[in-house]
């Protein structure tokens, strides 16, 4: 089965202004899709934008807008013509909805399997982030199907599916390629190792780690890479617009400017331009069920055109997002993006794989767990490297493994069983019903 792709593909234009008539041409399109939205209605009446100058003068379009309007208010097609509804992470209460047509699922999955390590159809895919409400589960899911990939939905949130049964399946079949959270990777590497196999070398069959969905320092990636034996692949994305950046082989993540329109807004002076730090807001092209026009998806990053190696004329993207926000300690600011560098330089040898940390006002506390060999080396290095960080002082204390996460959390089994009402008079009736 070979797939033959009708959108854009990398390679196809040679200059940006290549790139930026192909915007043009389906910018124009996707503007008329616009105009059976009834948000989009009620927003620009007769004074529809039509183009790039258009685009330039529309406001942003908010989260709140889409909470404002949910669920169906910024719907552009007949409810028949959706494949899939989606809601965003975060705070609960309001819900951030998200809708796709299945042409609009075409785009999704081909920016998802833009990977520099492809997807095969000799791949055993794990899927290890959420099916429920949000996107990136179908989408990894859709990307794989794509590619004649096998998919192993191992959902991250299912209670179906504990650390113990991810280890399993990725030894026992043989899985090649993953999608999860950094944070994930971390946890898997400790649950194979309580269940006595070593991440590095039994789990041959192991390819690379996708990973996507909070922010990643260059020394945990380092860190991940290293323990697994196998590449990071990282990619940036979100439920309200599908992937929109993956890395090159150089390793930089690059925005996909042939699916969408990427700005970046200085929320300080209001001002909108194409590259530099701010908020990044997206105009995807390719969406006709739910257009979005210039939507600010208000997390912090950095825009670059400056050349890569790769050739792939393709801006690229720096994601700051939490990592942007520090807490002040004795008049440093510590992000978690630095220290979590710190942490990750720590030679692998002394097996730190988690950590937390507090910001007191006059010092920095950090926990990390640390096996009794290498405790004192490891607190006495990440004190050391602290104080010639920030000039602050510290207090770190090495805990045992099984503090932060603990053991029974990466061995425990889940017995998956259906509801039932009837038990025997020795049997546990408390388990009637609530079957979970
Ligand atoms: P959601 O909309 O719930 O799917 O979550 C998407 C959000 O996760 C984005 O808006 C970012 O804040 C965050 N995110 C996703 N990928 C990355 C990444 N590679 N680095 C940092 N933050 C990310
Ligand atoms: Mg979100
Ligand atoms: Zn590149």
């Amino acid at each position: 089965m070979t797939y033959t792709p009708t959108l854009p593909q990398i390679g196809q234009w040679r200059s940006a202004a290549e790139l930026a008539a192909l915007q043009d041409d389906q910018l124009a399109l996707m503007l008329k899709w616009a105009q059976r939205s009834p948000f989009y209605q009620t927003r620009f009446g007769t004074e529809f934008p039509t183009d790039r100058a258009g685009l330039s003068a529309a406001p942003l379009t908010t989260k709140q807008d889409l909470r404002d309007n949910y669920p169906y208010g910024m719907l552009a097609v007949r409810k028949a013509d959706l494949a899939t509804y989606h809601e965003s992470s975060g705070t609960a209460g309001q819900p951030t909805p998200s809708y796709y047509t299945a042409e609009d699922w075409i785009d999704l999955a081909e920016r998802y399997a833009r990977k520099w390590v492809p997807i095969t159809p000799d791949d055993m895919f794990l899927v290890r982030t959420p099916y429920a409400l949000m996107i990136t589960g179908h989408l990894a899911q859709a990307a794989a199907r794509l590619h004649g990939a096998t998919v192993v939905p191992g959902d991250n949130r299912s209670l179906a599916m504990p650390y113990s049964r991810v280890v399993r399946v990725l030894h026992d079949l043989g899985v090649s390629l993953t999608w999860s959270m950094p944070t994930e990777t971390l946890l898997w590497a400790a649950a194979a190792r309580a269940a006595g196999h070593n991440p590095g070398t039994d789990f041959p069959s192991l390819r690379a780690l996708y990973v996507g969905g909070e922010p990643l320092s260059l020394a945990r990636r380092r860190r991940i890479s290293e323990i697994w034996g196998v590449p990071v692949v990282e990619e940036y994305g979100s439920t309200e617009t599908g992937s929109l950046a993956g890395e090159c082989q150089h390793g930089r993540m690059h925005l996909w400017a042939d699916r969408a329109i990427f700005e970046v807004y200085d929320p300080e002076t209001g001002r909108i331009s194409r590259d530099g730090s701010g908020e990044l807001v997206v105009t995807p092209l390719y969406r006709e069920a739910m257009p979005l026009i210039r939507y600010n998806l208000a997390d912090n990053v950095e825009v670059s055109y400056a050349d890569c190696e790769c050739g792939w004329l393709l801006p690229s993207i720096r994601v700051l997002g939490r990592a942007a926000f520090g807490y002040p300690v004795g008049g440093a600011k510590i992000t978690q993006n630095t220290l979590e560098d710190l942490v990750f330089e720590l030679p692998v040898a002394y097996e730190v794989l988690f950590w937390r940390a507090r910001a007191d006002a006059d010092r920095l506390r950090v926990q990390i767990e640390v096996p009794d060999a290498s405790r004192d080396a490891a607190c006495a290095a990440l004190t050391d490297a602290i104080r010639r960080t920030y000039g602050v002082d510290s207090e770190v204390t090495g805990v045992s493994p099984g503090t932060l996460v603990p053991h029974r959390v990466l061995t425990a089994v889940h017995d998956v069983v259906k509801p039932r009402s009837l038990f025997g008079a020795d049997e546990d009736w408390d388990k009637a019903l609530l079957y979970y």
